[in-house]
C-alpha cells in the first residue's frame, strides 16, 4: 500500500497530504494557503517548489483567487490596490509580504498567518481588508 506522504508548503510552511495522483512537474495548489506549486521527485521523496514560470503578478494573483476559494472568502474594491503593495513588497523586500504589516518575516507573508488561523471568520475581514467573509 502507498504511504501517506505529507508534502510540505515551502510559503505557509506547513506539511499537507496531496490527494491527487503525484507527477513530477504537475502544478498543485497548497490546501492550506492557496499556493501555487510545482510537484518534484527528490530521491524517494516528494517536494513541492515555486513555480519559476509564473511572473510575480500572477503568482500573486493565483494564490489570493485559491486562499479566497479554499475558504470561501470575498473580495471588494480594496483588492486592486492591496495586490500593488504585495507586488511592491515583493519587489523591494523578496516575497509577498502583508502591506499593512512592518515586519518582513514569514509569518506575514499573503495570506498571512493571523489570517491563515482564522482571523477573517473572527473579525469579517483580514487585518488589511484583502479578504472578506
Ligand atoms: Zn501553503
Amino acid at each position: 500500500m502507498n504511504q501517506v506522504e505529507k508534502i510540505f508548503c515551502p510559503v505557509c510552511q506547513v506539511s499537507f497530504i496531496l490527494r491527487e495522483e503525484k507527477e513530477a512537474g504537475k502544478k498543485i495548489v497548497c490546501p492550506v494557503c492557496g499556493a501555487v506549486l510545482v510537484l518534484e521527485k527528490d530521491n524517494s521523496s516528494w517536494l513541492a517548489r515555486r513555480p519559476d514560470d509564473l511572473t510575480p503578478e500572477e503568482e500573486i494573483r493565483a494564490r489570493i483567487e485559491n486562499f479566497a476559494q479554499l475558504r470561501n472568502y470575498k473580495f471588494n474594491e480594496l483588492k486592486e490596490p492591496l495586490v500593488e503593495g504585495l507586488l511592491k513588497k515583493h519587489e523591494r523586500y523578496g516575497d509577498f509580504y502583508c502591506p499593512c504589516k512592518i515586519d518582513n518575516i514569514p509569518e506575514n507573508v499573503c495570506p498571512c498567518l493571523e489570517t491563515r488561523q482564522g482571523s477573517v471568520e473572527r473579525d469579517g475581514r483580514c487585518h488589511c481588508g484583502l479578504f472578506w467573509k
